[in-house]
């Protein structure tokens, strides 16, 4: 850490009163309550031994007092952020080195978990969503009771089934799954998020660079996937089958959860998956739901509408 250190020399060298002021440094550096423990520690430490060393004891100093003041990574004052003095004593002699501090950890912690939540297409308040800011009023009571429940399960691994939301829009459907979401990943489950009509979008794209099974990989293979209004896009019987129908084939042999919300309840979906561009599909249609009934539990929400 030479800057602390080089500047210092400079200052002693130039300034007129060096002892004076040298010796005044000596004392607040042993004085400091943190250094004295330290001395008091290491014993096989000779006045000499802290004399050599006293830049580097000075310098532990002015960065612990920065730490002591602190309260948040974004306000560290040390020469590099986010990290601590250490001193040691090597052969009777000081070594200072730095190690990461509290606030960095938890940093790097958090930022390790929000990889834990793949997204496309999510809007950021949906992304920052918690469940304990879901007030539990009896219209979307059952609604917040069911979210709870899969909560409870998971501390004895993920259930098979998730939950297809569906109510009017604007009830707090997406905040569901933003907030479930954030939830999971404190207990480090993955969760894959996306709005419907974004895929559809995505994977029309990927059939020119052929991605489309590696993407339709991920939404098979997350821990938890979630659907974000499904409904309106799917006109395209492709889709319906290939992409939707084969996830959901996948997840559903594999017993893992998929969370959907919608404007309609499954039997107004069944209806709208029977018609596409290419005619009217009822069993094939009906294949669908009944793949989403065996990876969810069909759920009501109600309430007033949160976006007026
Ligand atoms: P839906 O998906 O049912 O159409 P949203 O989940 O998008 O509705 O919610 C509508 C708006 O209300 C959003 O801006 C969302 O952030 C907000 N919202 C929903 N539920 C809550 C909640 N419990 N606390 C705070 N804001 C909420
Ligand atoms: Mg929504």
């Amino acid at each position: 850490m030479k800057p602390v250190q080089s500047t210092l020399k400079k200052w002693l060298k130039t300034n007129k009163n060096f002892q004076e002021h040298y010796s005044k440094l000596k004392q607040d550096v042993l004085n400091d309550s943190n250094i004295e423990t330290f001395l008091m520690n290491h014993p096989e430490l000779t006045s000499s031994d802290i004399e050599r060393n006293l830049m580097k004891l000075y310098e532990y100093r002015s960065q612990c007092r920065n730490c002591q003041n602190c309260h948040s990574l974004h306000s560290c004052r040390n020469m590099i952020k986010g990290y601590s003095p250490v001193l040691e004593v090597v052969d009777r002699d000081i070594h200072l080195s730095y190690k990461k501090c509290q606030y960095l950890i938890e940093y790097e912690r958090e930022r390790e978990k929000t990889k834990l939540i793949q997204s496309l297409y999510m809007p950021k308040d949906i992304l920052e969503a918690s469940i304990e800011d879901i007030d539990n009023d009896s219209e979307r009571g059952q609604a917040v009771l069911e979210l709870h429940r899969f909560i409870r399960q998971v501390k004895d691994g993920i259930p098979e089934k998730g939950i297809y939301f569906h109510g009017p829009f604007g009830v707090g459907k997406t905040y569901f799954l933003g907030a479930l979401a954030n939830t999971l990943k404190n207990f480090n489950i993955s969760s894959t998020l996306i709005y419907m009509p974004e895929l559809v979008r995505e994977m029309r794209a990927s059939l020119k660079d052929d991605s489309v099974n590696k993407k339709i990989d991920i939404f098979k293979k997350a821990d938890v996937l979630m659907l974000d209004d499904i409904g309106a896009e799917l006109q395209s019987a492709w889709f319906r089958d290939e992409i939707l129908g084969s996830i959901l084939q996948f997840r559903m042999m594999e017993k893992r959860p998929v969370f959907f919300t919608s404007n309609y309840s499954l039997d107004q979906l069944e209806t709208m998956l029977a018609t596409t561009r290419s005619g009217v599909e009822t069993v094939k249609a009906g294949r669908i739901i009944e793949r989403i009934k065996q990876v969810s539990r069909e759920v009501p929400v109600y309430g007033k509408n949160r976006r007026e």
